[in-house]
C-alpha cells in the first residue's frame, strides 16, 4: 500500500517570517513529495509494500543493496515528522511532563536549547538534529543525510531539518540563525510532549 504524504498541518505561509512560503512550497511540495514518490516506486511489487514505512526503515537501514529504499523511505518519514515539530506561534517554554523531564535530564530549558542548537549547527553537511528518548533518558542526537534515530533504538520526539534546502532560500549560509529562529519561535511543544507521553 502506497505511503501517503500527510497534509501540511498549516498553510504554506503560516511559519513566516521564520520560514517563508517559498521555502515551504519547495520543501513540502517538491523535496518531500519526491521522496514519497520515489519510495513508493521502489517498494511497489516488493515485500516491503505490505510493511509500515517505520518497519521498512528498520529493515533496510543496514542493507547496502536497499540503500535507495532506505534513503527515500527515511526522508519521507523524517519530513512527515518534521512538519509536525513546527507550529505558528510555537517555541517559548515547554509545558506538561516534557518540561519536567527536560529539567531533569538537561538541567534547564536554556541548556537544552543550547545543546539542540549546537547539534543543528555542527551536523557536518546534510542531516537532522533530534531530541530523542533513549532508554528512558532524553538525549540530543544528530544524523547525516536520511539517517533516523529509530535505527539506533532511540525514539524521536523532535527534529530540525538541517539540509540546505530547509533554509537556503531564506537564510543562505546562516544555518545558526535558522536553527535559533525555529527553536525560539516554532517548536510545537504540544507535539513533543505527546511524543514523550507515548514513548515513556
Ligand atoms: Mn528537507
Amino acid at each position: 500500500m502506497a505511503y501517503q504524504q500527510p497534509a501540511l498541518p498549516y498553510t504554506e505561509n503560516a511559519l513566516e517570517p521564520h520560514i517563508s512560503a517559498n521555502t515551504i512550497g519547495f520543501h513540502y511540495g517538491k523535496h518531500h513529495a519526491t521522496y514519497v514518490k520515489n519510495y513508493n516506486a521502489l517498494v511497489e511489487g516488493t515485500a516491503f509494500d505490505a510493511m509500515s514505512i517505520e518497519e521498512v526503515i528498520l529493515q533496510t537501514a543496514t542493507d547496502p543493496s536497499k540503500i535507495g529504499i532506505f534513503n527515500n523511505g527515511a526522508q519521507a518519514w523524517n519530513h512527515s515528522f518534521y512538519w509536525n515539530c513546527l507550529t505558528p506561534n510555537g517555541g517559548g517554554e515547554p509545558s506538561g511532563e516534557i518540561a519536567a523531564k527536560i529539567a531533569e535530564d538537561f538541567g534547564t530549558i536554556e541548556k537544552f536549547k543550547e545543546e539542540f542548537k549546537n547539534a543543528a549547527v555542527t551536523q557536518f553537511g546534510s542531516g537532522w538534529a533530534w531530541l530523542v528518548l533513549d532508554n528512558g533518558t532524553l538525549k540530543i542526537a544528530k544524523t547525516g543525510n536520511a539517517q533516523n534515530p529509530t535505527t539506533s533504538g532511540q525514539t524521536p520526539l523532535l527534529c530540525i531539518d538541517v539540509w540546505e534546502h530547509a533554509y537556503y532560500l531564506d537564510y543562505q549560509n546562516r544555518r545558526p540563525d535558522h536553527a535559533a529562529a525555529l527553536i525560539e519561535n516554532l517548536i510545537n511543544w504540544q507535539f513533543v510532549n505527546d511524543n514523550y507521553l507515548a514513548a515513556k
